[in-house]
């Protein structure tokens, strides 16, 4: 077990402690699991990253319900998530007790071959400032900047489905991580149009307070930053954040002085699935939070298996608006790691979206999706319909990296099992979807 960047708590408030492919075999002894299917477990863990902790464990998972808990699916691993011949090589190495050095090889392998980096992630967005690429940071839409602290680069507990999977599995090449603040200052100085600054990671709450600050506090002497939004999961991985961490008031001041600048500042709030709105501390760390002024705005994939229902979603919607959040993305399980195993097709993810979103009131409507975070920019399906006798899908890219395709529609043909933008052709036989929207 090992601790995380955050500090203790004050008073009795729970310590973290977060659990690793080490302690894996005792966890799956809860189970009753065959020595080959907990093989099996041991081998994907040793691919994609594997991490959870003692609220995840204790609080979030109903073992009575496992293996089929969502909370445990979208935190343990699971056989399915590697293809059979990968998985297969792995577990062969594991149960021959191969040398580390052999393991490690096939481990990277296997990951080259999972599409470690879509839609240009690492190369795309990195923007240049005097010469210099500032890895760490990224701009692909013209208003917001991405930050990616260095000491964020982690995450409370682990998504199995994790689109950045590549960043936690200590492959340093993999990564993306800055911690010059100057530089960031700079480029945003230079940057006018930038007017929202997103950090995110991994989770940028994993760090203290006093780390974060030394991110924030620099963004609130830039005028033209007007909004901040902090990317997080630790509402649902570990609320204690908000409530008994011994910094956790500092963080609800430090929200609070962004607040007290003129700014608006967004959590900007992952959740998978209604059971992680249960506890009463997550709803106690969602008041303290409002009551700093934040909004708390909600996202998260739809991934088989964890939450593809329309229940789940209108539950989720629901709960949140009650909560006082604002329900935002839901996004499209990207076209990398296990993919595969948790990918949904658009055909059906629609539908998903839609039985949902005729369930809820006007007020969770806010959200938008199924949405793509494809490489020419966030693509919505915006439903299934039929043109000049022709099957099609309707889009529109919510961003795009070049503005005057944003809030268009546009038409590909239909195809029942897509389940990503590369997949799509235009529809009418075209040669493109719009003038110059490139698809790769
Ligand atoms: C999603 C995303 C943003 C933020 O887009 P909004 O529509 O403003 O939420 C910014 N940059 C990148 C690279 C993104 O993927
Ligand atoms: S919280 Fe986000 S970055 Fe962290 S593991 Fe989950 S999906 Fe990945």
């Amino acid at each position: 077990m090992s601790s995380a960047h955050h500090p203790a708590p004050e008073d009795g408030g729970p310590r973290f402690r977060a659990f690793t492919p080490r302690d894996l075999d005792g966890l799956l002894r809860r189970m009753s699991l065959t020595p080959a299917e907990s093989l099996a477990l041991r081998a994907v863990a040793t691919v994609l990253p594997f991490r959870t902790n003692t609220y995840v464990i204790d609080e979030l998972i109903d073992w009575t319900a496992v293996p089929d808990d969502p909370i445990y699916r979208l935190t343990f691993p699971q056989a399915g998530m590697l293809p059979p011949p990968e998985l297969r090589r792995m577990a062969d190495l594991l149960s021959a007790q191969a040398p580390r050095a052999e393991i490690l090889r096939a481990a990277h392998e296997i990951r080259m071959r999972l599409n470690p980096h879509p839609s240009g992630q690492l190369d795309a967005n990195v923007p240049v400032h005097e010469g210099r690429r500032l890895t760490g940071l990224q701009h692909k839409y013209p208003e917001t900047v991405l930050i990616f602290p260095r000491q964020g680069q982690t995450c409370h507990a682990y998504c199995t489905y994790c689109f950045r999977w590549p960043q936690f599995v200590g492959e340093a090449d993999l990564r993306i991580a800055t911690d010059d603040i100057t530089a960031t200052s700079a480029y945003l100085r230079a940057h006018p149009e930038v007017s929202s600054a997103l950090i995110t990671g991994g989770d940028p709450l994993v760090m203290s307070t006093d780390v974060l600050r030394r991110y924030v506090e620099p963004l609130l002497e830039i005028d033209t930053v007007r909004s901040i939004r902090i990317g997080t999961k630790s509402l649902a991985f570990w609320p204690y954040r908000f409530t008994s961490d011994r910094d956790a008031d500092d963080l609800l001041r430090l929200f609070e002085r962004v607040v007290a600048s003129g700014r608006h500042l967004a959590l900007m709030a992952h959740f998978t699935h209604p059971q992680e709105l249960r506890p009463p501390v997550v709803r106690e760390a969602m008041r303290r939070v409002r009551d700093t002024g934040a909004v708390i705005r909600c996202q998260g994939p739809l991934v088989a298996g964890i939450n593809d229902s329309a229940d789940a979603w209108a539950e989720l919607w629901d709960v949140t608006t009650t909560l006082g959040a604002v329900p935002y993305y839901q996004f499209v399980e990207r076209d990398t790691g296990p993919q595969g195993y948790f990918g949904v097709p658009l055909a059906r993810g629609h539908q998903i979206f839609r039985d949902a979103y005729a369930r809820v009131s006007g007020l969770a409507r806010t959200v938008r999706g199924p949405v793509m975070s494809a490489m020419p920019g966030k693509v919505c399906v915006d439903g299934v319909a039929e043109v000049a006798g022709e099957k099609v899908f309707v889009l529109h890219l919510i961003q795009a990296r070049d503005p005057a395709l944003v809030d268009r529609p546009f038409f590909a043909a239909y195809d029942e099992g897509a389940t990503w933008f590369t997949d799509l052709k235009p529809a009418f036989g075209a040669d493109e979807f719009l003038p110059g929207l490139e698809v790769g």
